[in-house]
This record gives structure tokens, sequence and C-alpha cells, in this order.
């Protein structure tokens, strides 16, 4: 990297949803890098829960204060998202040593695409370590204190779509 060059970072995933384990992260990432660009996966395999839009509106809310972070939606590869960005670094979370495996085959097949790019993990906060979108969902969906751990306007959003399913069934049975 050049002097004077700003150092900008990807952070992807499918934030379905964002939760304060990657509030984490995107925090201190922020903290590390000039600018970070939050990339939201389009076409994932797994069936989300929240639209793009949706999910996209949960992000900028809650990272509206952080002056460093933009919020994008990206299809492809990651590789192609970071080129298209001109970010020079992948952020990445590591929670737990399963998580190991993955991360480093999808960090040892970016930098064979392009060795230019290079992946930087972050260790979760321990309070966080447990924490995932599907986790949150099951405890949103039991209605058992998901406050704790996601963003104000994301337990907002879970309390109107169980609320909608809640009410179908309902429906559906009288
Ligand atoms: P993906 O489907 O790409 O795994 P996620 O939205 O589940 O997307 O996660 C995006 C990134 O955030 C991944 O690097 C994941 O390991 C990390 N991450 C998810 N939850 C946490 C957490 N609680 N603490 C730290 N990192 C996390």
């Amino acid at each position: 990297m050049l002097t004077g060059e700003l150092m900008k970072a990807v952070y992807p995933g499918s934030f379905d949803p964002i939760t304060y384990g990657h509030l984490d992260i995107i925090t201190r990432a922020s903290r590390i890098v000039d600018e970070l660009v939050v990339g939201i996966l389009v076409n994932n395999t797994k069936r989300p829960m929240f639209t793009m839009d949706e999910r996209l509106e949960m992000l900028r809310e809650t990272v509206k204060d952080l002056h460093n972070v933009e919020v994008k939606t990206f299809e492809g590869m990651t590789i192609d998202f970071a080129r298209q960005n001109g970010a020079k670094v992948i952020i990445r979370g590591l929670r737990v040593i399963s998580d190991y495996e993955t991360e480093m085959q999808i960090a040892q097949t970016n930098r064979s695409l392009d060795p230019e790019i290079e992946t930087l993990f972050l260790s979760t906060g321990l309070e966080y370590s447990f924490l995932s979108s599907t986790i949150a969902k099951e405890v949103a969906f039991y209605n058992a204190g998901v406050e704790k751990l996601v963003p104000p306007i994301v337990a907002r959003k879970f309390k109107e779509k169980y609320k909608k399913k809640i009410f179908k069934e309902d429906f559906s049975n009288g």
C-alpha cells in the first residue's frame, strides 16, 4: 500500500438479521481501517427471513453513527465486491473453532483469486461468541429477551414478523 493511501475494507455477510455480534465486529473494524463497506450478499443459497430492503434498513439504522461505515448490497463473489470498492482487505469475524475451517477455506480461495486482497479476522467479543442470526431468530420466536442480542430496530422487526405469523396461524385455525 502506498503511503497516504486510504485503507479500505469490506465486511461481507448475510446479516439476516444483524446482531450485536456483527455490530461488535463492525465497530472494531471501523477503528482499524479508514473506510468500511458492509456488504449484504444478495444471492445467498440460504432462504432469508428478512428481505434485502429490510436487512439494508436495519443495518443502515444500526451503523448510522459510525461515520466511516457504509452499507451496500452485492451479488456474486466477495473478491469482486472488494475490487469494485477499491478495498484491499476483507473483514471476517471468528466466533468459535467450528467457524475456523470454513473461514480458512474461503480466505484461501479468495487469496488464490487475488493475492493483493487480504482477509483480516477479528475474534468476537466473548459475550457474543455464542451468538448467530439463527440463535437470535429462535430467541425472538419464543419471545425470550432478544433485546440483549440484536439492536432495537431488529427487535421491532422481529415482533412485526412473528405477530403476523401468529395472526395468520390464528386465522387458519379459526
Ligand atoms: P455468512 O452467511 O457469510 O456467514 P453472517 O451474516 O452469518 O454471514 O456472518 C458474517 C460474518 O460475521 C462472518 O464472518 C461471521 O463469522 C461473523 N459473525 C457472525 N456472528 C458473529 C458474532 N456473534 N461475533 C463475531 N462475528 C460474527
